[in-house]
């Protein structure tokens, strides 16, 4: 496969990182693939392993926090500074190795990559300024010093979609504030972790401080995560099912979590918008990674006077759209991540067409087969629909008509999720009231691209808790603790 003829074809391992230890095998001696979703080939085999293996993850953490929390921050931030320089370094490689496993435009994959190293080189920077506060004392004789600590180990649970981004997104800011980690990624898209973790130790993160564990058996791993006293907090990017499950489990020891959960970001389009702007933004929101991005556009609500022309220039524009494999030239979409996502976009479709709605573009699996979608743009959708409330987490734009402002915003905030949501306007005091009425915690105001590691990523209401990027991310990764001295 291409993984043989990467620049560097060592970042492309094949071993669980645990400790000092690259292993080749887990205790069961069980081993799982690795498939490209774009042509159904085994890229990868990989050691399938348990909670012991886990358990002996979070030991090897628990020693190696230790001593790394004792490093000033000048000093973790020199080693994150590295990271990200071998990072940016090893792009082409690293996107290769994604695009393999992912089947995202190579483009794409680079672009991810570059993001994820911006969070490290954002983190690091930080971790020099985690600053603690003295507070005028209560009493004559007393001073109060409030001082900063890092959790302690963290366990990191990471998805599929963005395989290297959203685990240096979590990474970074924890091993910024001086926590060490064990992160689990996706069975389909363990590679770039792999990766991530190669380069790590290449640029002298201690053994222990980032260790990488591999199973097909995610609750296992999960559990383990929950129930060991050695961990002190789990972060968590996926689905809000499976974040809910680990809040339970996390309950008796009252653990701490980080959330990035599902969204059903609302994409508003009023009568005085650019239209053309606002269809560059629905192109990029709704088809960026084929649809399957936590802040995708999944509901698009167009007011009435423009709904028509919006939904012909959209659908003109999706049109242009290359699908194909990662690695062909110009493409804008690769496959879908499984067949179950398939039948789930299939599944969206037809319930949205049985109760009325047409079929302005796509709307069926593309000639070339395999995981391959159209991209497609559905007219006529109501609240009725599935594509109201579910995440599509595929290539399917619905174009819901509304007439008043304050119909759209309670059509928008109609839903448990709160993580992204779009809307585009020229008045500016519209501007201001929709931004604030909106729940979620990320508006994206006249731009369809909101991610970016200065700012506070993250969701409200079901959508999660806990920020990612900015400087309230690294906030995540650390305790407060108060002094109180008598003098
Ligand atoms: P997605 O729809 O993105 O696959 P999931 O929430 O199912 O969302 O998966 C996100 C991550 O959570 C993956 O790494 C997956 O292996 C893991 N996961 C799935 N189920 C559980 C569980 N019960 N406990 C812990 N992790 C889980």
């Amino acid at each position: 496969s291409l993984l043989s003829k990467l620049k560097d074809p060592s970042l492309a391992t094949d071993k669980a990182r645990i400790g000092g230890d690259w292993l080749h095998a887990g205790d069961s001696g069980k081993t799982f693939d690795v498939i490209n979703p774009s042509t159904g080939e085994v890229i990868a085999t990989l050691p399938d392993m348990g909670r012991n293996e886990a358990a002996r993850a979070i030991d090897a953490a628990y020693e190696a926090q230790k001593e790394w929390a004792r490093k000033t921050g000048k000093e973790r931030a020199a080693m994150l500074r590295r990271l990200h320089d071998l990072v940016v370094a090893n792009a082409d490689d690293l996107a290769t190795i994604l695009t393999l496993e992912m089947g995202k435009p190579f483009a794409e994959a680079r672009g991810e990559i570059l993001y994820g190293a911006s969070y490290i080189e954002w983190s690091g920077e930080e971790a020099k300024r985690v600053y603690g506060d003295t507070i005028p004392g209560h009493q004559s004789d007393k001073r109060i010093l409030v001082i900063k600590q890092p959790i302690g180990v963290v366990g990191a649970i990471t998805p599929w979609n963005f395989p290297s981004a959203m685990l240096a997104r979590k990474m970074a800011p924890a091993l910024a504030a001086g926590c060490a980690m064990v992160a689990k990624p996706a069975a389909e898209t363990p590679l770039s972790a792999l990766s991530l973790a190669l380069l790590g130790e290449r640029a002298g993160v201690p053994s222990g401080v980032f260790n990488i564990i591999l199973s097909k058996d995610a609750p296992a791993i999960g559990r383990e995560f929950t129930e060991n006293a050695k961990v002190r907090k789990l972060t968590f990017t996926g689905s809000t099912e499976v974040g809910r499950i680990l809040m339970r489990q996390g309950a008796d020891q009252i653990m701490k979590l980080g959330l990035e959960l599902g969204g059903n970001a609302p994409f508003i389009v009023f009568d005085d918008a650019d239209l053309d702007a606002a269809v560059e933004g629905a192109m990029v929101s709704k088809y960026r990674n084929n649809g399957q991005t936590c802040v995708c556009a999944n509901r698009l609500y167009i007011q009435a006077g423009v709904y028509d022309a919006f939904a012909e220039k959209l659908s003109a524009r999706a049109a242009l759209m290359k699908v194909g494999d990662g690695f062909e030239d110009g493409i804008d979409a690769g496959p879908l991540i499984d067949e179950k996502a398939l039948e789930k976009v299939e599944d969206h479709i037809a319930d949205a067409i049985a109760k009325g709605a047409s079929i302005a573009l796509g709307g069926k699996r593309h000639a070339r087969g395999g995981l391959f979608f159209q991209p497609t743009v559905l007219t006529g959708v109501t609240t009725q629909m599935k594509v109201a409330r579910e995440e599509t987490f595929g290539p399917v734009a619905p174009l819901f008509r509304f007439e008043t402002e304050e119909e759209v915003i309670e059509l928008a905030n109609a839903t448990e999720f709160g993580l992204a949501s779009y809307f585009y306007s020229r008045d500016l005091s519209k501007v201001f009231r929709v931004a604030e009425a909106l729940e979620y915690g990320m508006v994206g105001i006249n731009t369809g691209l909101i991610s970016t590691e200065v700012a506070p990523f993250g969701g409200i209401k079901q959508s999660g808790q806990g920020r990612e990027g900015s400087r309230y991310g690294i906030e995540d990764y650390i305790e407060v603790k108060y002094l109180c001295l008598s003098v």
